[in-house]
């Protein structure tokens, strides 16, 4: 039985990484200045305080300056828009990243809508959105972002592709979705209503999981020799007794034989989305110092 091959994106985003590093040291000469990313937190969010930490290391590691804010659990919506709003007339801080989930006194778009769009680096806010689906440059939310630039690096020239997006987010489906399109894919967008999605999955040379349902797409469904990004992060039970694992969205053993390539979970997806929000950072420095973005291979 032959096998596909596993798409290492820790490598492909310690490469994109490495590339944003070089970008910002020439950055740095021309605009005398470091560029820098804000980062709010608020609450105590276990997970979300890992997630700060490894932005905030990241932006350091790549020469950037990271900003922490943190407010407390009980902060009100009027407190974290004022700081969003401070941060949008802050000259050092070039993109605006508030971490995901809010506790629920707190309207999210309300939030991302109060982000300078030009320090969007998260891509969520509408006129952002809106620019992807117009074609007009803006920045594009980092995980679809990075799916795209794993799916060139393997692929070459993606058009005339059949695509197949499992997932219609704002955050990871639609912007997916829009991005294919953009590269001439024929582009299909499936749903908790789709009907069939073996079918659906079965004529796409490209699927993109984005469900949140764990090992839901499986092998057999999928057409001999496509590629597949596995967006999925899920925590199941582990064999040891009281332990988890994290598995993806598509059943990576039993798709193995049927792919060209596919990304594991974790270290597929996962790691471009820091790699690619270092990049938006980089990009929004370069518009906010009126120089044209020229960094090889980003
Ligand atoms: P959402 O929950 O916002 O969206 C899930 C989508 O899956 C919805 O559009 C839903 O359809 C669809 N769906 C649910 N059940 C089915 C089904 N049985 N068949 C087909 N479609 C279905 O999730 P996100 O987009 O935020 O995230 C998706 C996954 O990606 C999660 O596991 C998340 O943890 C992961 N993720 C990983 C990131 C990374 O860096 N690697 C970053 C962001 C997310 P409907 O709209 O009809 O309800």
């Amino acid at each position: 039985m032959t096998t596909g091959e596993i798409i290492d994106g820790k490598a492909f985003a310690a490469e994109v990484r490495a590339r944003v590093a070089e970008g910002v040291a020439a950055f740095r000469a021309k605009a005398a200045r470091a560029p820098g990313l804000a980062v709010v937190l608020v609450g105590e969010d276990p997970a979300s305080a890992v997630y700060v930490r490894s932005k905030g290391k990241a932006t350091r590691e790549a020469g950037m300056e990271s900003f922490a804010h943190r407010l407390p659990a009980e902060a009100s919506q009027d407190d974290l828009i004022a700081l969003v709003e401070r941060l949008n007339t802050d000259g050092a801080v070039d993109g605006i990243l508030v971490q995901l989930p809010l506790p629920k006194q707190i309207d999210e778009r309300a939030v991302i809508a109060a982000i300078a769009p030009d320090k969007d680096v998260d891509g969520f806010h509408p006129e952002n959105a809106g620019r992807l689906a117009s074609g007009l440059d803006g920045f594009v939310p980092c995980t679809p972002l990075g799916c795209l630039m794993m799916l060139k690096d393997r692929l070459g020239d993606l058009s005339g592709l059949d695509a197949v997006v499992i997932g219609r987010s704002n955050i990871v489906g639609k912007p997916m979705a829009q991005l294919l399109l953009g590269e001439s894919c024929t582009v299909t967008i499936a749903h908790s209503r789709t009907r069939n999605l073996p079918a659906v999955i079965g004529r796409a040379d490209i699927i993109v999981a984005a469900v949140g349902r764990p090992q839901m797409i499986k092998g057999d469904w999928i057409k001999p020799g496509a590629t597949v990004i596995d967006v999925g992060i899920n925590r199941v039970p582990a064999e040891e007794e009281g332990k988890t694992r994290l598995v993806g969205d598509v059943d990576f053993a039993g798709a193995l034989p049927h792919v060209a390539a596919i990304t594991p979970v974790p270290g597929g997806v996962g790691p471009m989305t820091i790699a690619v929000l270092l990049r938006n950072t980089l990009v929004a420095a370069h518009r906010h110092a009126g120089l044209p973005f020229e960094v090889e291979g980003l």
